[in-house]
């Protein structure tokens, strides 16, 4: 069987720029900059709110609902990429392509692993290059 294509998206070099600064692990100072920087990027016109809770709940490490994420302190890069992708989704127009849950999933999926093999590709492999 053909490997998925997990590099799929083309990621524009300001992007993964401003990614590599946020660090694996990224701490919430990092996060609202970068989701600044995504706001401006896309001309999102909606403000995200994040949430960000010291327990590891019933969610797996992040969620979003209605322009909000709600993250853990340690949360991942994989995971922080994936909800912001979700935010993208609704504020732009991909939105009407990305009609369904299970495509938006793909696409959350696709975004965050196209950044990641090319800011950690270490990582990237590691973790055996599942979507995210
Ligand atoms: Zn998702």
């Amino acid at each position: 069987m053909a490997k998925p294509k997990y590099n799929g998206y083309k990621i524009a070099p300001d992007t993964l720029k401003e990614v590599a600064k946020l660090g694996y692990t990224p701490k919430i100072n990092r996060i609202l900059r970068f989701a600044e920087f995504l706001k401006r990027k896309y001309n999102i016109s909606t403000k995200l709110e994040i949430e960000l809770r010291k327990d590891v709940g019933a969610f797996n490490g992040g969620l979003y609902i209605d322009n909000k994420i709600i993250i853990y302190e340690n949360i991942k890069l994989p995971t922080l990429l994936h909800e912001l992708r979700h935010w993208i989704q609704f504020n732009t127009r991909i939105s009407k392509e990305l009609h369904t849950y299970e495509l938006r999933e793909i696409d959350a999926r696709m975004w965050s692993s196209s950044i990641l093999c090319k800011v950690y590709p270490e990582e990237f492999k590691k973790e055996n290059y599942k979507f995210y």
